[in-house]
């Protein structure tokens, strides 16, 4: 049940990181503070879908 996807910064949309995640624990999309190195600062990265 493990699925790959892909993280998006929400400020400049740039695809920054790719993570898994099981489907059954987390169903919900996620979101996480990461590094974007367009926008040079941690930024909200969500799941592309
Ligand atoms: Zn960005």
């Amino acid at each position: 049940m493990r699925i790959n996807l892909i993280m998006r910064c929400t400020e400049c949309k740039n695809e920054n990181y790719i993570t898994k995640k099981n489907k059954r624990e987390n169903p919900e999309r996620i979101e996480l503070k990461k590094y974007c190195p367009k926008c040079n600062k941690s930024t909200v990265h969500k799941e592309k879908k």
